[in-house]
């Protein structure tokens, strides 16, 4: 979700000021472990934020020598709102930084990614092999034609290849745009037009569930009558026993692995700019059009590469894991460039948390002794549902740190993970906000400090954030508002491809800063509380309230494991509210329990945003990336066709 408020710049709703006076009132901590801070790669975060904050240009030449260049750049920054530049005249090439450093250093052999597939195949890659592998595929991609600035769109599920595709494009400077395996051909057709793709590189098949699902027809349909596609490039995975042949359609289809034969395994890393575009990443805007979201080289290779150290706390002998996927910007930046770029062991499958079984997580972080996990809220309140039982059945001791990011952790969830799942090792869960436009966190938790549930946090050293009112003017703590970003930070996006007017608008809706599209609200103490979208609100009899605090509010139930709220018109009030719960395992549907659900929700926010209808499901419909898709359920409700349903979960 991406923050169009087309100058709406809503006042907070009712249901907002609740919550943010429960807030308020629930000053409960988890304490940092002294012992997860004693090891912390920034062992004073004030310290740190001070440096930033008193010279922000020698707080980034600092971190810019966490990252290797071709020509030292000549400015740390240029701001000539909305535009900015970083580390300018400086040039680099981020898979020098992400293998070449380590393969030519002392990092050669060892594991740079362990990959799973969903029935348990496992492969894995040292740096060297890494090196190996990109520097043959971009030399395949060079033949091919692909130039620097070409644009290479990869539809691929979360694999070796879909990694290395990434990286390949890197090398040569060929920009990548990576489509979730599993969003429609109309989604993608879209983005490959809108980017003017020359390359389009899939996967025959993707995995989930236990099925086998095929991409290729999707990509067939996407491509067709597409001519500025000159090559559509497919990594056959089906070749298994009891497949039909496989046909190329067309001269232009070649196979992945066919195309490399023969090539050399170095391939010169292209000098890139600072500035030049290391990839686009489509997400969804309030407009229905998708954006394509452009980072650069520099500034975002600094920024994740720093992240990783210092916000995911990532060493040199940790396994980490990063449950999301290289279609989404967690995977762009916490899969594959800040961890590889720092040097890590990336753990990853291909996979839902919960196929075969929910323990299949924890089955997992046994057998590989995960210590850092990357995971959504929703994959966490998956996991509660089904109880303490399954992470207490595994040797979780080396789980040290679960990061949270995507949507709000609510404080349930947040102390049954820090219980059940970092309870073993004494660790810490930590919540962390950001938006693909801003490719790595803004606010989080570190764990030198003390965690509040039900607050993401207090802002990285280096980002400038405030809440403010429509007019721009900063509130007063413990008053909510829009959260804005007053200074741009290096890992920021720089414009929507073919679209600048649209970027422009994040700067211009109050202007000078940058409007995220987020209602917020900071504590006394310098915490932030993320409360949801400023333009996911529903008017209830005039009184606007948010579909977050209901939810919020019903999660806090104890028979509550998941809910989704939408607004439905209403002839006399406009709106009314319409609930969805997931039950915990094991609660039972008793006939009281709609009602009691009801009543909580009135006791918690109020009668006007009581909910005037509640269903119980068995789940929620969601997105890869974890989200509820609200815009689906209300389709089904009012009887209309839901659209696109391409990037569903299931
Ligand atoms: P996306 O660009 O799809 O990653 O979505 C970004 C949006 O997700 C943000 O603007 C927020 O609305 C929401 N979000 C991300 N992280 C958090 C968090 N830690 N707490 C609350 N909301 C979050």
């Amino acid at each position: 979700m991406a923050p169009e408020l087309e100058g709406k710049l809503p006042d907070l709703t009712e249901a907002q000021r609740a919550a943010i006076s429960a807030l308020s009132k629930d000053d409960a901590v988890i304490a940092a472990p002294v012992w997860l801070a004693q090891r912390a790669h920034v062992p004073n975060d004030a310290i740190e934020r001070q440096f930033a904050s008193q010279d922000p240009d020698g707080f980034w030449r600092e971190k810019a020598k966490l990252v290797d260049w071709m020509k030292p750049f000549e400015q740390v920054t240029r701001f000539e709102p909305p535009r900015h530049e970083w580390f300018v005249g400086g040039k680099l090439n981020a898979t020098v930084n992400c293998i070449d450093r380590h393969v030519f250093g002392d990092r050669r052999l060892k594991a740079a990614l362990i990959w799973v597939g969903e029935d348990g195949e496992e492969h894995t890659y040292t740096y060297n092999r890494l090196y190996r592998e990109v520097n043959r595929f971009a030399n395949a991609l060079k033949k091919l034609g692909v130039r620097k600035g070409d644009r290479v769109l990869l539809y691929m599920p979360l694999t070796p290849e879909g990694i290395i595709s990434m990286l390949a494009c890197a090398r040569i400077g060929a920009i990548h745009s990576v489509v979730f395996a599993g969003m429609g051909t109309q989604a993608l057709r879209s983005r490959i037009e809108d980017c003017a793709a020359k390359v389009v590189v899939c996967s025959d098949y993707t995995y989930r569930r236990g099925k086998k699902v095929p991409l290729k027809p999707t990509v067939d349909e996407a491509v067709r009558d597409l001519y500025g596609v000159e090559h559509v490039i497919v990594h056959r995975r089906g070749s298994r026993p009891g497949d039909a042949p496989f046909t190329f359609e067309s001269e232009r289809e070649h196979d992945f692995y066919d195309i490399q034969d023969g090539h050399a395994i170095h391939c010169p890393p292209e000098p890139m700019d600072s500035e030049d575009p290391l990839f686009i990443l489509y997400t969804s805007g309030t407009t229905g059009k998708p954006k394509g979201v452009v980072h650069t080289t520099g500034g975002y290779l600094v920024g994740t590469t720093y992240l990783a150290r210092a916000y995911y706390q990532i060493t040199d002998s940790d396994i980490y894991w990063s449950t999301s996927d290289i279609g989404w910007i967690v995977g762009h930046s916490f899969i594959v460039y800040g961890p590889l770029s720092a040097g890590a062991t990336i753990f990853t499958r291909e996979g839902v948390p919960d196929y075969p079984s929910p323990d299949v997580t924890w089955e997992l972080c046994e057998r590989y002794g995960v210590n850092v996990m990357f995971t959504a809220p929703t994959a966490v309140r998956m996991w509660m549902s089904h109880g303490g039982d399954a992470p207490s059945r595994y040797d979780l001791q080396k789980l040290r740190l679960i990061a949270c990011a995507g949507e709000p952790l609510n404080p349930e969830a947040h102390r049954w993970a820090q219980a059940n799942l970092v309870g073993q090792s004494k660790g810490m869960v930590v919540d962390n906000w950001w938006q693909t436009e801003i490719a790595a966190p803004v606010l989080g938790t570190l764990p030198t400090f003390d965690a509040r549930p039900g607050k993401v946090g207090k802002p990285v050293p280096g980002a400038d954030v405030a809440v403010v009112d429509a007019a721009g003017k900063p509130v007063s703590d413990g008053e909510g508002g829009l959260l804005v970003i007053r200074k741009p930070l290096p890992y920021m996006l720089r414009t929507i491809w073919n679209d600048h007017a649209r970027y422009e608008k994040y700067w211009s809706q109050i202007p000078g800063v940058y409007t995220a599209g987020d209602i917020a609200v900071r504590d006394r103490d310098g915490y932030f509380a993320v409360l949801g979208r400023a333009d996911d609100v529903m008017n209830v009899a005039g009184h606007r309230i948010g579909t977050a605090d209901v939810e919020s509010a019903l999660l806090r139930h104890p028979a509550v494991a998941e809910s989704a709220v939408i607004g439905l018109p209403d002839p006399v009030k406009g709106e009314k509210i319409k609930a969805f719960v997931v039950l915990r395992k094991g609660v039972p549907q008793g006939p009281g329990l709609v009602a009691s659900l009801k009543d909580h929700v009135r006791q918690d926010l109020g009668p006007i945003a009581t909910p005037a209808d509640v269903e119980l499901r068995a789940s929620l419909p969601k997105t890869r990336s974890g989200k509820i898709m609200r815009r689906l359920l209300k389709a089904v409700e009012m009887g209309q066709d839901p659209g696109d349903v391409s990037t569903m979960a299931d």
